[in-house]
């Protein structure tokens, strides 16, 4: 059996410190030290989405260990905010190419524990990988500002750490999402990373590189659990600032809690990311583009497209769509033929074959049904195979982000009648537009509200020398996960206004009234 020979592969080939494919614990990473913790009193099962099978378990981190892992981040803290930009940068460059090294053994994890495809797993280290990459300019990037304000004035401002701050990530990109946040470690702060507690594995690995780049003991820390680990890291008042990706309901807690605590947080929430095809459009690019989107990664990606808003006569490239669809396979993510993977849980997969009956419970049509798909040799795996619903904007499907390989069809008219559609949902993560009009996409550009647009291009995920620029009910907060803006989430501003005049000239009267400077 494939999968069983490549999980042989996997334990035999490493021993990586965190995690462990045995159905042992994956560990904290506490003040450099990897620990299952004292007095650990419940445990999260992490399954292979294909199978069933018992990987590892994460650890309900108890308060106390908790408390340690902040006072050891603060520790750590204290000496990486002094340490100098170049050994910072140092130690990026280290990273970067120690992930470049375990590119495969980190999407390993990932197949294994979330369930993509091997390609896709490599795909989603790379576009962390990238913002590493970014990260190792972080000198240039940290840069402050000076002016000269007059002949014996200047006013400065520099960029400076936090202190200790924390990443809360979702399950559905265990290597990308972590890797967001290293900007937070390269403008000096500590990052207590708490990974989805469903595939931690892929953290672990990166947490290991970065204590062999050389990252001091505390500057990187992991903690696991659920809903109690993201109540303490919101309620510590050592935590500076938190940045969260995942659900809107996690994602609201958090952002209401710790910016009521007095913390930076910045929220990335759901979407449901909109593509109009327009009848000018490459028939065959804009419907592989689509089949690609909406499918890939069993659709579980925040920047899927996830609805279809046919324009015109295009709505009679249905068949055709259906057929590209049909034609992918569906099956364990090791499987190098395989195109969609299992969904991450049982759970996931009920929902989604829930909202996929609703449909046609709503009076709406299911043109390509994917549930009930059989895949050989797994039959305990939670598959859904692509899916293809004609709805209208009232039905749940349309409404409800569906995280899962399913795509809604609704009609337009024209292009006026799309982006009306679209602009009034109530996420702006992302949407595509496919089209061979300049004129065509220029009006798409201008008009739609939604923050990152795709022309003829389906995911339009910035790389990380531009920001993350979700919008809408997709965030909370006004920051960027990275580019510029993203350094700016992680640091603060400290002015300095200095004045040198020579000594005769210091001999003042004192006044009262407002320095102006001028
Ligand atoms: P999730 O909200 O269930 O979990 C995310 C994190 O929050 C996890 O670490 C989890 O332990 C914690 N958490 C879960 N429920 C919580 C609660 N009630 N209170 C406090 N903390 C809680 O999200 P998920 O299912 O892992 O990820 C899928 C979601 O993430 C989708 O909605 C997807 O659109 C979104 N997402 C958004 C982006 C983006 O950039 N906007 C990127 C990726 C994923």
């Amino acid at each position: 059996n494939l999968v069983q020979r490549v999980e042989q592969e996997i334990l035999s080939a490493k021993q990586w410190k965190g995690t462990t494919y045995s159905g042992g614990p994956t560990l904290n990473l506490i003040g450099g030290e990897w620990t299952t913790g004292e007095g650990v009193e419940k445990w999260i099962d992490v399954n292979d989405p294909s199978t069933q099978r018992l990987l590892t378990r994460v650890p309900e981190t108890p308060h106390a260990e908790m408390v340690r892992i902040v006072d050891r981040a603060q520790e750590a803290f204290e000496d990486w905010r002094d340490a100098s930009v170049l050994r910072r940068q140092g130690v990026m460059l280290k990273l970067q190419a120690l992930i470049r090294e375990h590119h495969d053994d980190i999407a390993q994890s990932i197949v294994l524990e979330q369930g993509k495809t091997f390609a896709d797993a490599k795909g989603d280290v790379l576009r962390g990988l990238q913002v590493v990459d970014a990260a190792c300019a972080m000198p240039s990037l940290i840069m402050g500002e000076k002016l000269e304000v007059s002949k014996d004035m200047d006013t400065e401002t520099r960029r400076v750490p936090l202190g200790v701050t924390a990443a809360i990530c979702p399950f559905n990109f265990p290597a990308m999402i972590p890797l967001w946040s290293i900007n937070a470690i390269a403008t000096g702060n500590s990052l207590i990373l708490k990974p989805s507690e469903r595939d931690p594995g892929a953290a672990m690995i990166i947490a290991e590189l970065a204590e062999k780049a050389g990252l001091p003991k505390g500057v990187l820390s992991v903690l696991h659990g659920t809903v109690p680990a993201v109540q303490f890291l919101c309620n510590e008042p050592r935590i500076k600032a938190i940045s969260f990706v995942g659900s809107d309901k996690a994602g609201k807690y958090i952002y209401d809690t710790a910016g009521a605590n007095g913390k930076r947080v910045q929220a990335n929430l759901g979407a449901k990311n909109h593509c109009i095809l327009m009848p000018d459009a490459n028939r065959n690019f804009a419907l592989n583009s689509v089949v690609g989107a909406a499918f890939g990664a069993a659709g579980q990606r925040c920047m899927a497209l996830s609805v279809l808003v046919t324009v015109g006569e295009t709505d009679e490239w249905l068949p055709e769509l259906v057929e590209r669809a049909k034609g992918l396979k569906v099956g364990n993510g090791f499987d190098t033929d395989v195109d969609v993977g299992p969904l991450i849980t049982p759970a996931a997969k009920q929902r989604v074959e829930s909202l996929i009956a609703s449909c046609e419970a709503q009076g709406g049509k299911i043109a390509l049904d994917g549930r009930g798909v059989k895949v050989d040799g797994f039959p305990e795996g939670n598959f859904v195979g692509p899916t293809i619903l004609l709805a209208d904007t009232s039905m749940d499907c349309y409404k409800e982000e569906i995280f899962g390989p399913v795509l809604t069809i609704v009609k337009a008219k024209d292009l006026d009648d799309a982006i009306k559609v679209i602009n009034s949902n109530k996420y702006g993560n992302g949407t595509a537009i496919f089209t061979q009009s300049g004129a065509t996409a220029r009006k798409f550009e201008k008009e739609v509200e939604a923050g990152q647009i795709g022309i003829n291009v389906p995911i339009p995920v910035p790389l990380p020398m531009f920001a993350w620029s979700g919008n809408k009910g997709s965030v909370l907060g006004q920051t960027s996960l990275y580019g510029k803006l993203g350094i700016e989430f992680w640091t603060q501003h400290k002015t300095t206004t200095s004045l040198w005049r020579s000594e005769d000239a210091l001999e003042t009267k004192a006044t009262t009234s407002m320095p102006t400077h001028r």
